[in-house]
């Protein structure tokens, strides 16, 4: 029997997205217990959301399970996935540590909590929205590991959606709330590759 490196890339994905859930588990209880003291959930923030969510699992999901579809499909190039793994773990690792340093001050929308500290140290310290560095290498290792060209692509559009919208709205509202500090926090690092951008 032939390898079959279509089915090596849906398995990978899929094991890197049970991983990344797993990842969230606890942050995501831990922070459901500290306040919200302010929300910005606008329409184009949900919009981002449902995208995201989207481009990154559902439309990808629906090809990895279903197949479909299918007419899409192109041949699997073995390096491409290779890459499109140690891509994926790459993003998985930088997942953990943001969530580390971010901890209960972490929210998966624009929120602010009570008594919400901004946090520059660490990976932070070194480029403002790490996690979404880590979004973009999923999305990345997404194109890389799956043969399907809705299935691969569907995450870049989609979460290049979520940051497009957000990202500004995401600084003002730090901007807002701690003012000079943020300002001179972003004077000194950039958003998402150190020196680049
Ligand atoms: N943009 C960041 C965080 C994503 S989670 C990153 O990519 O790493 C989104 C939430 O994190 C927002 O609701 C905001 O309140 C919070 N946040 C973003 N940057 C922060 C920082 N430097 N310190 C503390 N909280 C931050």
């Amino acid at each position: 029997m032939e390898f079959d490196w279509t089915l090596t890339g849906k398995g990978i994905w899929l094991i890197c997205l049970i991983a990344w859930a797993g990842i969230r588990w606890v942050p995501n209880r831990r922070a459901r217990k500290v306040a919200v003291a302010r929300t910005s959930r606008t329409p184009s923030e949900r919009f981002s959301m449902a995208m995201s969510t989207a481009g990154l699992g559902i439309v990808p999901g629906i090809w990895v399970f279903a197949g479909w579809p299918s007419s899409l499909d192109f041949a699997p190039l073995p390096a491409l996935i290779v890459a499109g793994a140690v891509l994926f773990a790459v993003s998985l690792r930088m997942f953990r540590i943001t969530h580390k340093a971010l901890g209960a001050m972490w929210s998966h929308s624009l929120d602010l909590r009570e008594n919400h500290k901004l946090v520059t140290t660490g990976i932070y310290e070194k480029v403002r929205h790490p996690m979404y560095t880590a979004f973009w290498l999923w999305a990345l290792a997404q194109t890389l590991l799956l043969s399907n060209w809705l299935a691969a692509f569907a995450g870049v559009v989609g979460f290049g959606t979520l940051f497009f919208l957000r990202i500004g709205q995401e600084e003002r509202m730090m901007e807002e709330r701690f003012g000079q500090q943020y300002r001179d926090y972003c004077a000194r690092t950039k958003r998402l590759v150190p020196g680049l951008y």
